[in-house]
């Protein structure tokens, strides 16, 4: 598959997964509490890296990939995402700098069901949202369970990706590392000079 397919069927996958997270949002009720990113802020968070492909095709065709790369080299090491502006809520603003452009596991993160040893569908929910929407987060366990073909599962999404380009897939990696590899994958893609050859 070129990369132009995998960049699409990636937003594709992302498309149908905010629509059944808004109707789980809808029906339970649950939301972020405004500003918050609890969930942001850990260094510990793994990734795939087609989750970033979409923000590294983005990157390229709004030419911040220089900046972008000197951003991530000197953020890298503090295992926070970079994409994660902890300084953000300061200024009213929540804390993805390209929120739009997130991965699938922030996209499932606080809204998503995986499967337990029954496989029945078990919410994964955060702290945060069980103090402060209790009844909310009791609706969607049970919206879980009424209606398991409606829901975002994990299993399903992850699947899905790995569809796509099982090497890009197969792999979890600190978030900024899968962000760099979905980067690098794409610089042939968009490389001036490869265009024009493919071209002539
Ligand atoms: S998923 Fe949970 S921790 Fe993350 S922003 Fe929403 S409420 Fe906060």
């Amino acid at each position: 598959m070129d990369s132009d397919k995998i960049i699409l069927a990636v937003n594709e996958v992302y498309k149908d997964l905010d629509g059944q997270i808004a109707q789980i949002a809808l029906k339970s009720g649950m939301k972020c509490p405004q500003l918050c990113n609890a969930c942001c802020r850990k260094t510990d968070i793994e990734a795939s890296p087609i989750e970033f492909i979409s923000l590294a095709a983005w990157l390229y065709e709004n030419g911040k990939v220089d900046d972008f790369m000197a951003h991530l080299d000197q953020n890298d090491e503090t295992g926070y995402c970079v994409l994660f502006d902890s300084e953000a809520w300061k200024n009213g603003k929540w804390a993805c700098l390209n929120y739009e452009k997130r991965g699938l596991i922030c996209r499932l993160f606080g809204f998503g069901y995986r499967l337990n040893r029954d496989e029945l569908p078990e919410l994964v929910t955060c702290k945060v949202m069980k103090e402060t929407l209790p009844e909310a987060v009791s609706k969607a366990r049970l919206i879980g369970i009424e209606t398991p073909d409606e829901i975002p599962l994990f299993r399903n999404y992850s699947m899905r990706l790995y569809s796509i380009y099982p090497e890009l897939a197969v792999r979890q990696l600190p978030i900024n590392k899968a962000i760099r590899l979905a980067i690098e994958k794409l610089y042939f893609h968009y490389s001036p000079r490869m265009k024009r050859e493919s071209i002539e």
